[in-house]
């Protein structure tokens, strides 16, 4: 594929022998063909650079048989060598756009061989972005992957497609044709590349690559490694260093069926599905990527519009006072009943929004509503029961959250100390000094902050000390099983002495059963939250359930205890 083949037509053998005693000494790797039939033959299974045939030729003439070409191998330079008698034809053929070039029968060495290598240059113009390194284009390397499977059907290979992590900042940054030049710069040339191993610069930005597996490194990742180390790394953007990150696709070529264009699309699959995640990694393709591929596509086009359909509504989950049995709040859970695809669990559809930016109006309506409604649950007084809105670390970011919170609690006129922020510990790998800024001024508006899905996730006990905090809530992995163990229990133990001793208020989450709540008061938590009491329930139940709940508990007395490890 890579370098130059001439395959010349003709059915004079003589003409034949001609033209090989004149490219003898040149470079390029010549063949021949007597008829059309050989001629095709030769083409699909031969990544023929340039075609020269003859016009006048037995079963076919040269102008039929090069449009046939074209269609076996559109990257192929067409030349017609013929006597001036075919003129008309030829001409007609160059017009129609079959035929590169028309040249005349009797030919002078040297103007062939000069015509010759002007194909290539053309040739090489339309399979490579850069001629120099042999990377290929898009097309070229379809055509490549579609020749190497009728060659050889049991090929070990794989078809991998890289793209560089956050390229749309690095276009924002330089422009498309300066992202171009970086992209041919730092890709590595074909002679560095190992044997086996084809390299194409995709449309989009990303690269996309063919390699035979060597019967010594069967490993597709291994393979995938060692290309990735010819790439330039850290290339110098506007005189600063950057750090290169690639996110890999690949699809092994596993079926005969399986063409070329297929292999990559599924490659790029793979790809955008690690692309979506944190870190840059290397995924292979599998059939279910495509079906989880679909729901993607359709949870992002079905959010697109939720907010307008009014998909979305709150639950609302009460908190119980461990103390004296009274409602000490609720928090507020957002659910989506989508049109499209049914209910959609926020765990799977908030962290989607929080990626595509959308959880700043979805998180501005949650608080909206949560406050109008425990406005109209609530409207007396700034001391009962807080209603807890859940909030990503995403919305704090945004300038605009806090002059929308405070507008929010003057449009219903819901005394601040009524609401009750949730943060989880993902917070905490900010930038915490700023973090801290932050929070304070959510609490000099008198709101209350709380730490959400505590124990799961880095904040250090230093960290802990400096928010400005008033409550923790467990995580409900520490409250399932902490029965089970001495272990597990005096976890839980020591959280909630940790969070006394820095003067907060504990909440369980996810408490079940009753000697969870029973064992969990024994330690001293202030708040229970969970099943046992109920689970989130719709704003038309709420007050209901609440009611039920306070009225059905009477005072327990129970020692501590532990189920047997
Ligand atoms: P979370 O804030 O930790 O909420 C607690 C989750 O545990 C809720 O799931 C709740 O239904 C569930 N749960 C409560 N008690 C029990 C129990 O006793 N047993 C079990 N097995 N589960 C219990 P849900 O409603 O599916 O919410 C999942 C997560 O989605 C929430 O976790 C929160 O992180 C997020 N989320 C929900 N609503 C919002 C929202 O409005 N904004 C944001 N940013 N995130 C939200
Ligand atoms: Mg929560
Ligand atoms: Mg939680």
């Amino acid at each position: 594929m890579m370098e130059p083949i001439i395959l010349f037509v003709d059915d004079e053998p003589a003409i034949l022998r001609a033209i090989k005693r004149i490219f003898h000494r040149s470079n390029l790797q010549i063949c021949t063909a007597s008829n059309s039939v050989d001629a095709l033959r030769i083409l699909e299974q031969t990544p023929v650079s340039v075609m020269v045939s003859d016009y006048s030729m037995p079963e076919q003439n040269g102008a039929e048989l090069l449009a046939q070409a074209r269609t076996i191998r559109p990257e192929t330079v067409r030349i017609i060598l013929s006597g001036n008698n075919d003129q008309t034809a030829t001409i007609e053929a160059i017009n129609q756009g079959k035929v590169f070039k028309y040249l005349t029968k009797p030919f002078d060495k040297d103007t062939l061989i000069r015509e010759v290598d002007a194909a290539v240059v053309e040739w090489q113009n339309r399979i490579f972005i850069e001629p120099e390194k042999k990377l290929l284009k898009q097309s070229a390397l379809v055509q490549l992957i579609n020749s190497k499977q009728i060659q050889n059907s049991d090929i070990e290979a794989i078809a991998v497609v890289l793209a560089i992590r956050d390229l749309d900042l690095v276009k924002e940054q330089l422009g498309n044709n300066e992202t171009h030049q970086l992209l041919v710069s730092i890709a590595p040339s074909h002679q560095t590349l190992a044997e086996g191993v084809s390299l194409a610069l995709l449309d989009e930005g990303h690269y996309s690559g063919f390699i035979e597996l060597a019967a010594n490194c069967p490993d597709p990742l291994m393979s995938v490694h060692s290309m990735l180390d010819k790439f330039v790394v850290n290339p110098i953007i506007d005189g600063r260093a950057h750090n290169i990150a690639f996110d890999v696709g690949y699809a092994v070529v596993d079926a005969k069926e399986v063409d070329g264009a297929t292999l990559i699309r599924n490659a790029q699959l793979a790809m955008q599905t690690a692309s979506d995640g944190q870190d840059s990694c290397a995924i292979a393709f599998d059939h279910q990527l495509i079906s989880n591929r679909g729901r993607l596509l359709a949870l992002q086009s079905g959010l697109r519009t939720a907010l307008a359909n009014d998909e979305f509504v709150l639950f609302y989950q009460p908190k119980i006072d461990n103390t004296n049995l009274s409602l000490h709040g609720a928090e507020a859970l957002i659910r989506w009943n989508s049109e499209t695809l049914g209910q959609v669990s926020p765990f799977e559809f908030i962290p989607l929004t929080e990626r595509n930016g959308m959880i700043d109006e979805i998180g501005e309506w949650v608080i909206n509503e949560a406050v109008r409604q425990w406005k109209s649950w609530y409207p007396d007084g700034d001391s009962g029961p807080a209603v807890s809105v859940n909030v990503s670390a995403v919305q704090l970011k945004n300038k605009e959250f806090i002059p929308s919170l405070e507008r929010t609690l003057a449009r219903h006129d819901l005394p601040p100390s009524l609401l009750e922020l949730e943060l989880t510990e993902s917070l905490m790998v900010e930038d915490m000094n700023k973090v801290i800024e932050m929070l304070q001024a959510v609490k000099s508006l008198g709101v209350k902050l709380s730490i959400d899905d505590f124990g799961t996730g880095y904040s250090s006990l230093s960290y802990l000390s400096r928010l400005p905090v008033d409550t923790i809530k467990i995580d409900r992995s520490f409250i399932m099983p902490m029965l089970e163990s001495n272990e597990k229990l005096a976890m839980v133990r020591n959280m909630i002495r940790l969070g006394h001793d820095l003067g907060m208020q504990l909440v369980a989450e996810g408490v079940e059963e009753e000697d969870q709540l029973l064992v969990l008061k024994e330690l001293g938590c202030d708040i229970t939250q969970g099943y046992y009491f109920s689970p989130p329930v719709a704003g038309d139940e709420f007050i209901g359930k609440t009611s039920e709940i306070v009225d059905s508990q009477a005072p327990t007395t129970h020692s501590l205890s532990v189920k047997s490890a």
